[in-house]
């Protein structure tokens, strides 16, 4: 039997955690938001690693962060049908969309052995949920689960995806602050297309779905259609 899960990938702010959180809810299926784990990982470095912008230059080795990961421990915990992720017993969901965590969590994804290990939390979470996963991130029809019966890749131009996430934090909507936005998803992006492993990109057999124009609802309502069709109930 193929592996239950629906794949969706796509830039910052293209809208697929909310796009995915909601298919997952309508499906009866959990949502994993594979971002959450890489900043979990970045918020745990950052509070418990000396910072190799500073002094020692190694302190954020691979092998070190792995090891901190493993030992705190960093984890994705079930709750409901959402897989939340936890820092040492601490429920994090909030603190990691913090602009000290955004702003460095592209440096320890690019990191090879944390990918590794971040894939193995998600390989076994996906195994311990009945229905089926939506897992969104920037790799998973791609790397983690290339196999997935349903893989969609949203994309929405850099203007609308800055609008959407001032939007979404409450901020002044001028263009000033639409240009500041814009930039700093694009350096991200950038940072997560041009990186040697498991860059972001669409998988061959992806379904390309560009929200610029769709209301999430309308995005919702088309990879539930698609899940329809492939799936099996
Ligand atoms: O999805 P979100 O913007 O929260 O992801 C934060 C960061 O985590 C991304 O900018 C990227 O560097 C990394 N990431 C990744 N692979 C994934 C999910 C997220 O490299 N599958």
């Amino acid at each position: 039997m193929s592996i239950r899960v629906i794949a969706i990938d796509g830039p910052a702010a293209s809208g697929k955690s909310s796009t995915a959180a909601a298919v997952a809810r309508r499906l009866g299926w959990a949502h994993l938001d594979s971002g959450a784990l890489y900043r979990a990982v970045t918020l745990a470095a950052l509070d418990n690693l000396r910072d190799p912008g500073s002094e020692m230059r190694d302190a954020w080795s691979p092998q070190r962060l792995v090891a901190l990961a493993e030992d705190l421990p960093v984890r994705l915990v079930l709750v409901g049908d959402v897989f939340r992720p936890e820092v040492a017993g601490v429920d994090v969901e909030d603190v990691i969309r913090s602009p000290r965590v955004t702003a460095r969590v592209s440096e320890i994804a690019a990191i090879p052995e944390v990918r590794h290990w971040v894939n193995v939390q998600q390989r076994e979470a996906v195994g311990t949920h009945p229905q089926g996963v939506v897992v969104d991130g920037r790799d998973i029809g791609t790397v983690v689960f290339p196999d997935a019966p349903l893989k969609v890749f949203l994309t929405a131009t850099a203007d609308e995806r800055a609008r959407r996430r001032l939007a979404q934090r409450g901020d002044r909507i001028d263009p000033a602050e639409l240009q500041r936005e814009s930039a700093a998803l694009g350096a991200r992006d950038h940072a997560d297309s041009t990186r040697r492993v498991a860059p972001l990109r669409s998988a061959a057999d992806a379904t390309l779905l560009d929200t610029t124009r769709l209301s999430v609802e309308e995005q919702v309502a088309r990879v539930v259609a698609l899940a329809r069709e492939r799936i099996p109930g």
